[in-house]
Parts: C-alpha cells; sequence; structure tokens
C-alpha cells in the first residue's frame, strides 16, 4: 500500500473537512472509517434533525448536511476506505501504520485522528433474536423517514432522540406508540409537553419483551414492571432510541494520551505522538466545544501543521480559497 501525506481516521463531518483542507494544500489523503458510508454520527444518529448552527445555514437537515461535507471532503480524490476499524497503530521511519481489523496496513506520512465518540452501536432492547427483525421493522434511530409512512410505529426511549422521532414522524406514520421503561423522561419539557399534548398512546412502565411477525414485523409483546402483565399490539414498526455505547476500543492501546475516553491535545491539536493529531469530538483541551462548527476549525488547523511536517518549507497559512483556482 502506497504511503500517503496525511490519513484521517473518520470520516465525520471534521474528518471530511480535514480530508478537503488537506486537498486543497496538495497533500495526498486516506480517509478511514468503520461505518459503512461517510457522514460519521451526522448520518449514523441523526440523519433527519434539524441542525441550526453552521455558518451559512439558518438550519440544514444533517442528512443533507453529510451529503454537502462529504461532496467538499472528496472532491480532491482522497482514498476512501469503508467498513474497516482501525485497530493498530505502528511507527516507522517514515511515520506510522495503520492496521486494520479486515487486516489491511496503511502507511501514512502524517495521521488526524476524528474519530469522535469511536466506533459506536446502538443499545439493544434485549431480546431473544433482536437482531433478526433489522431491516424488516426494527430499527436503531431513523435512517429513511419514507420507511415508516402510513406504518404503525413504536418508538421506544424516553430520551431527546425518542421524542424528537414522535415529533417527527407525526406527519409520517399512521399510529405512534410510545414505550418508555419509567414515567419520567430525560428530554427537553418542550417536546415532551408538545408529545403530550397530541395525546399519543404511551406505554409506561414497559419494555418491548417479544416481536412477532413472519416477513416483517405484525405484533409487539410488552410487558409492564409494576403490574406485571404483558400486553400485545399490533405494529408495524419498533424505532429504538435508547442510546449508543461508544468506545475508542482498540485506540487506547495506541500509546496516546488519554483521559475521560478523550485524545488529550495542546492548542494546535499535536497529541503526544509525532505527526498525530486529535480533533472533534474524540480531542480534548481546555475550552473544547463538541460542535461541528469548532472541529473544523480544529480540522484545518492540524492539517496546516501537518503539511509543515510533510514539507517543511510550506507555509503554515495557505492563503484564502476565494484567491485559489479550484
Ligand atoms: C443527536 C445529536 C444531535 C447533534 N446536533 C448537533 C448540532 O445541532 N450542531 C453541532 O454542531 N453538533 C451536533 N451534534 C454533535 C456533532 O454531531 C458532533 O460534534 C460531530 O459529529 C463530531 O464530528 P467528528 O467528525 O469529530 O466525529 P463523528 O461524527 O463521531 O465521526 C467519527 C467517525 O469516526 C469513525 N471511527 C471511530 N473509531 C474508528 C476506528 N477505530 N476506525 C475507523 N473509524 C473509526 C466513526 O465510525 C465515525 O464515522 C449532535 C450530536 C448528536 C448525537
Amino acid at each position: 500500500m502506497n504511503r500517503v501525506d496525511l490519513t484521517v481516521i473518520g470520516g465525520g463531518p471534521v474528518g471530511l473537512f480535514a480530508a478537503f483542507y488537506a486537498g486543497l494544500r496538495g497533500m495526498s489523503v486516506r480517509i478511514l472509517d468503520s461505518l459503512p458510508e461517510l457522514g460519521g454520527q451526522l448520518t449514523a444518529l441523526y440523519p433527519e434533525k434539524y441542525v441550526f448552527d453552521m455558518p451559512g445555514f439558518p438550519k440544514v437537515l444533517a442528512k443533507d448536511l453529510a451529503r454537502q461535507m462529504i461532496e467538499q471532503g472528496t472532491q480532491f480524490g482522497p482514498e476512501v476506505v469503508l467498513d474497516d476499524t482501525c485497530t493498530t497503530l505502528t511507527q516507522d521511519d517514515a511515520g506510522w501504520t495503520i492496521g486494520t481489523r479486515s487486516g489491511g496496513e496503511y502507511p501514512t506520512r502524517t495521521l488526524v485522528i476524528a474519530a469522535g465518540v469511536g466506533a459506536f452501536q446502538p443499545t439493544k432492547i434485549g431480546i431473544e433474536g433482536e437482531e433478526d427483525w433489522l431491516g424488516r421493522g426494527l430499527s436503531y434511530g431513523v435512517r429513511d423517514k419514507s420507511a415508516l409512512q402510513g406504518k404503525r410505529v413504536a418508538i421506544v426511549g424516553g430520551g431527546d432522540s425518542a421524542f424528537d422521532w414522535v415529533l417527527n414522524l407525526m406527519d409520517t406514520a399512521s399510529e405512534i406508540t410510545l414505550i418508555h421503561r419509567r414515567d419520567q423522561f430525560r428530554a427537553h419539557e418542550d417536546s415532551i409537553e408538545k408529545v403530550v399534548a397530541s395525546g399519543i398512546p404511551m406505554k409506561l412502565w414497559c419494555e418491548v419483551k417479544a416481536i412477532h411477525g413472519s416477513e416483517r414485523i405484525e405484533r409487539i409483546t410488552i410487558q409492564n414492571s409494576q403490574t406485571k402483565e404483558f400486553e400485545e399490539l399490533p405494529m408495524d414498526a419498533v424505532v429504538v432510541n435508547i442510546g449508543f455505547k461508544s468506545s475508542l476500543g482498540p485506540m487506547l492501546q495506541w500509546g496516546l494520551d488519554i483521559q475521560k475516553n478523550q485524545i488529550v491535545t495542546d492548542a494546535l491539536y499535536r497529541t503526544n505522538l509525532p505527526g498525530v493529531f486529535a480533533v472533534g469530538d474524540v480531542c480534548t483541551f481546555d475550552g473544547k466545544l463538541k460542535l461541528i462548527a469548532t472541529g473544523v476549525g480544529e480540522a484545518a488547523t492540524a492539517v496546516c501543521l501537518a503539511k509543515q511536517l510533510v514539507d517543511p518549507n510550506a507555509k503554515l497559512f495557505p492563503g484564502h480559497s476565494s484567491d485559489m483556482n479550484l
């Protein structure tokens, strides 16, 4: 495998901007991501939610923002390797080699880690055969609202995501039932008030115990933990929103300075390893904000510093993009 100037671990919004900026600076770039598609949290966690704090967009759907960031991030033709998790990092004479779960080896001169919250997995409801229902009506979050058009949807959870989806699907689903294992919610008061006012049925103190159907979901069984009673509900889809488990996993063994599952950097986003930067949600320093708008700024700075490591004659500041012929 050829050695690139810069490897970006993580194809979320911050990693994509790093790839764009490195391309702008004439660097050869490789993006590695464990998910099967680019976009990070925007695509995986909240594609149908509006984002209101992106410069230049009064409001933008996360999936639309991801699409634009993917177009921008790949415009200089970086090599993109998806569906493979980075597991090892080995120093060599010319930089670093990243090893992946599938056995890939990717040499690089410098590295920007934009791994967000790490490779994340949704928390499951914990019923037998749960995975068999994936793609047959069971989902963790919503990727495509139109797939729920006219359907009877159970939304499981009591936090912001669950309540956002109840509100968001009111114009799409034929019926919505909220299922939550307590009678208290962690969602914003405003969302709770709206959902309560909507009058949708809420099954409180209840958990999904079984899913039934042939090709797709047809019914679910829930149990009330207070009364111990079971109830069967006709249902077409179950949308689970009970959180995600994430971990930096193998990255914790790379010799990086880690605090609370985040990579410690200095004010220039340098880690304790030479030529290795960390930006976006994965990094921590005094005053860190976990926002896309601040993360992309970190990425631009880290890339310009990496450029100088690869080419010591390069200026730190490349000039304005509006002065370039792209
Ligand atoms: C519900 C919700 C709403 C939000 N709303 C907003 C908002 O309105 N405005 C805002 O600014 N921010 C918002 N955020 C936060 C924002 O999404 C994050 O700050 C942003 O996604 C961070 O980008 P990132 O590129 O650093 O990481 P991520 O988007 O997490 O991307 C990291 C990528 O790295 C990959 N990865 C991780 N580990 C490995 C590995 N070992 N090997 C290979 N790949 C790996 C992951 O698969 C992932 O694709 C929201 C977050 C959530 C959950």
